[in-house]
């Protein structure tokens, strides 16, 4: 239902950054309403991923038990379910292999890309639509890091990957991924569910509304269906599906956090 992320520095002080951005952003979008609540991070020491059904405090009480490693990439999600009843499993993200992921919307052909990834060997453990799409991800990004070999660029295998999988899926979605091959990045895309980039100084965010990063940055831009886009530090690039280079609208929120 709704949907942060943030991507900060590699090195330097307030490693805690990106939590501090997505809880802040969570607590934002708690108007939509949602049954369970979630966090990834991806830093120099893996993906950590911690949720928990209810309320947001709950999630915040999860935190401190994990105490998840100091982070540069970080994505958050409020779930309102849509497949699978509001438990923590069925709360995202949702973890497969290098991966974590977090969707808004409806993927209406999971059952037969869950047969894919099933016969693939793979094992869900959500009822959920977004971890079917999750596996589908990881999977191709697996096989594109393999051929790709030794010292490819992870962050634009995963670009390529999302490009490919989200045009196989039906249905609708804003979905976002980090992973510890490529810890410095979001990559993302959309489909008639809203997704909005939020541009800071040395710093970028996403949300589902600009509620979810406008205490931090009143700058935002526009993401179009079916693009994808991958976000940094300190660059944001976004592409249409044939994979051609776009160059986003930007606004000024007019806003007061
Ligand atoms: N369809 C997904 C689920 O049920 C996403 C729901 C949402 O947008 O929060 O997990």
């Amino acid at each position: 239902c709704g949907i942060v992320g943030h991507v900060g520095p590699v090195t330097g002080t307030g490693s805690d950054r990106p939590l501090t951005v997505l809880l802040d952003g969570l607590s934002r979008l708690e108007y939509r309403g949602y049954d369970s609540a979630g966090v990834a991070l991806a830093g120099p020491s893996g993906l950590d991923v911690v949720k928990a059904a209810g309320k947001l405090e709950g999630l915040r009480t999860a935190l401190e038990e994990a105490a998840p490693a100091p982070a540069t990439a970080g994505i958050g999600h409020t779930r309102w379910a849509t497949h699978g009843g509001p438990t923590t499993a069925n709360a995202h993200p949702h973890r497969a292999g290098h991966l974590a992921v977090v969707h808004n919307g409806i993927i209406e052909n999971f059952r037969s890309l869950r047969e894919e990834v099933e016969a693939a060997g793979r094992v869900l453990v959500s009822e959920t639509d977004t971890e079917v799409v999750a596996q589908v991800l990881d999977l191709d990004f697996s096989e594109r890091l393999a051929l790709a070999g030794q010292g490819a660029d992870a962050a634009s295998v995963l670009v390529a990957s999302m490009r490919a999988v989200t045009a196989r899926l039906e249905g609708t979605f804003a979905l976002l991924a980090i992973t510890d091959q490529a810890p410095g990045v979001i990559v993302a895309a959309r489909r008639s569910s809203p997704l909005v980039i939020g541009l800071g100084e040395g710093e970028n965010f996403l949300g589902s509304d600009v509620a979810a990063f406008v205490a931090f940055t009143k700058r935002a831009a526009e993401v179009g269906d079916d693009q994808v886009l991958a976000l940094s530090a300190d660059e944001v690039r976004v592409w249409d599906k044939e994979g051609a280079a776009v160059e986003p609208a930007t606004w000024e929120v007019s806003w007061d956090a």
